[in-house]
């Protein structure tokens, strides 16, 4: 069923605290934690608790949670003293997504290049 957790998906253990992570906020329905191979100052991934494969298929299937995750990505930007960043959902292995737990990057503390490669 969408949204549940699922025994083989690396953030839902992390949601469940089965894997550690630095984890820098949490709502009752997302969790933000540092990347652990940062690609920026500031690199935290926010997730949603339940479980989605990719942002659109979140968007899909709990738009209210996909809000809430955009929600936290601000929240995170703010806590970490950004005035500019850049919010990524690699969506599918083509972008490069490896974790399919939809999460956003929230990468700052430095210029960043556009195009991204
Ligand atoms: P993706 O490539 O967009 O799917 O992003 C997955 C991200 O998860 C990558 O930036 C990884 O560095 C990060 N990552 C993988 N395992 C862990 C972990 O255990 N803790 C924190 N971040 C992780």
């Amino acid at each position: 069923m969408a949204g549940e957790p699922q025994d083989d998906c690396l953030f839902c253990k992390i949601v469940a605290g089965r894997i550690p992570a630095t984890v820098v906020r949490e709502t009752d329905t997302t969790v933000a934690f540092r990347d652990i191979n940062p690609q920026a100052p500031t690199h935290v991934l926010v997730i949603p608790k339940a479980h989605h494969a990719d942002a659109a298929t979140l968007a899909a299937e709990d738009p209210e949670l996909a809000a809430d995750v955009l929600r936290e990505t601000r929240a995170v930007a703010e806590a970490e003293h950004l005035d500019s960043y850049r919010l990524v959902f690699n969506t599918g292995s083509g972008a490069g997504q490896t974790v399919f737990h939809a999460h956003a990057h929230v990468l700052g503390g430095r210029g960043l290049q556009w195009p991204p490669g």
